[in-house]
């Protein structure tokens, strides 16, 4: 496994992350940018230590830094988008995970996060040696505001006098993250009335555990109930997602969200909307019945972005909350997303009610230990066992569809599992699907059965 996983860098700080390594990756990250480089971080306790390390490997191979500060992910690509003078940017994030993790999310100067394969150059840049300039060429560092801009921007891209008119209430949870200094803003100026709830930013225990799940979400669900809000929002830690509770209380799950948003795009203009291959078929569903055409694409939203730009998609996203507006900026969004699903409410009414013709899939996800060495022999098995009359894809290792539902048997290619997710209208049915394929990959890996 490489240093650099599906989304960056990432590591416990000062266990598998060190400042010694963020020099290193700063001096790599400087050699290959030249010129320039935007930086922001989110806020946790290891921010300062990261940051610092990374900058001066930066300076030391002669590139400057604009350092934005504690700001979300989207906020500093849409600053290196809309900057000509910067070539590419470094979040420095964990985003969802724990506190004690932190890493490095690289941008291009187009805004767009970085490919596996410019992540892999940067990681065997990093395995030599690199030299620094001369002590009269090292670069500066200057600071500079992404949040003002960033905030402005979103709401261009969305109609802020029907948000206006609406006098919606929300409430909102900023898990203590990136977004603290923007999506308060942001409500305030689309004139909501908002509620924040672990909106201060600090690193070392925030209210909620960073990712954004029904679980973690209580106080988010009760508040929006409590206050009789129109909507609950949450985002995950560098605010690149959100995530949705009903004004009902009502946990909304990504796969719904994400098919509304499509649908509300559609109705503006039809054209392509990409997702992984790993969403609900609801997404599909919404799609085809609006008039659009549902592409797939391998797991890792920068597959999902580059597979927009060449489709020319209209809108794109995943199931944990990541959705792309390509009229704003080719990455996901977590406060584009707030401030469309804000517009969706204000013209179409509760979201509750615009969700409630929407068909229910039941989704179970297992995952079996298996080591990298055996991931292919294992899909291949699976590849094998697949009857020519079933439908299948391979765009991200298998999927096969059946009439009342489908299977992806998938390697992960970050850690040591396969896994696999099915997926029904009939809730024993994807349970029972599911497990079959389980034993199905014990016995194999076991080797009490072979191909
Ligand atoms: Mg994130």
């Amino acid at each position: 496994m490489g240093l650099f996983g599906i989304s960056g860098i990432r590591g416990v700080a000062n266990r598998d992350l060190s400042p010694e390594m963020a020099l290193q990756i700063g001096k790599a990250v400087g050699r290959t940018f030249g010129g320039r480089i935007a930086l922001a971080t989110d806020p946790r306790d290891s921010a300062d230590m990261f940051r610092s390390a990374l900058s001066a490997g930066i300076m030391s191979v002669g590139s400057d830094i604009v350092d934005l500060g504690v700001l979300p992910t989207p906020a500093l690509q849409y600053y290196v988008k809309t900057h000509d003078d910067v070539t590419g940017g470094v979040s420095i994030t964990a985003s969802h995970n724990a506190p004690e993790y932190n890493g490095f999310k690289l941008i291009h100067a187009d805004g767009m996060e970085a490919t596996r394969e410019d992540d892999k150059a940067i990681e065997n840049f990093c395995a030599r040696d690199i030299e620094t300039v001369d002590p009269w060429e090292t670069g500066g560092y200057s600071r500079a505001d992404g949040i003002e801009d960033y905030v402005n921007a979103v709401i261009s891209h969305v109609d802020s006098e029907a948000i206006a008119k609406a006098g919606l209430t929300v409430v909102v949870d900023c898990a203590n993250g990136a977004t603290c200094p923007t999506t308060p803003l942001l409500l305030r100026k689309l004139k909501v009335r908002a509620i924040t709830i672990n909106g201060d930013p600090q690193g070392e225990s925030p209210g909620r555990p960073i990712e954004p799940t029904e679980e973690s979400l209580f106080n988010l669900i009760g508040m929006t109930t409590i206050v009789g809000a129109d909507l609950g929002a949450a985002h995950d830690g560098d605010g690149d997602r959100t995530v949705f509770i009903s004004e009902k209380g009502g946990f909304i799950q990504g796969d719904k969200s994400l098919a509304l948003m499509a649908k509300v795009m559609l109705e503006e203009r039809k054209g392509k909307v990409i997702t992984p291959i790993s969403s609900s078929s609801i997404v599909e569903d919404i799609v085809t019945a609006n008039g659009g055409i549902l592409k797939y694409t391998a797991v890792g939203s920068h597959t999902v972005v580059h597979k927009m730009v060449e489709n020319k998609a209209i809108f794109g996203g995943e199931e944990n909350g990541g959705m792309v507006f390509p009229e704003m900026q080719y990455c996901r969004d977590g406060a584009m997303t707030l401030a469309k699903m804000l517009e969706c409410i204000a013209k179409n009414g509760p979201i509750s009610k615009q969700i409630e013709s929407f068909d229910t899939y039941h989704t179970v996800k297992l995952r079996v230990v298996c080591p990298d060495a055996r991931k292919a022999e294992l899909l291949d098995h699976f590849m094998q066992g697949v009857e020519d009359e079933t439908s299948v894809s391979t765009i991200d290792g298998l999927k096969i569809m059946f009439d009342d539902g489908w299977v992806l048997l998938r390697p992960s290619t970050t850690e040591d599992y396969f896994r696999i997710y099915s997926e029904s209208k009939d809730g024993r049915i994807a349970e029972e699907r599911a497990e079959k394929y389980m034993v199905e990959a014990e016995a194999f890996l076991s080797g009490r059965i072979s191909t």
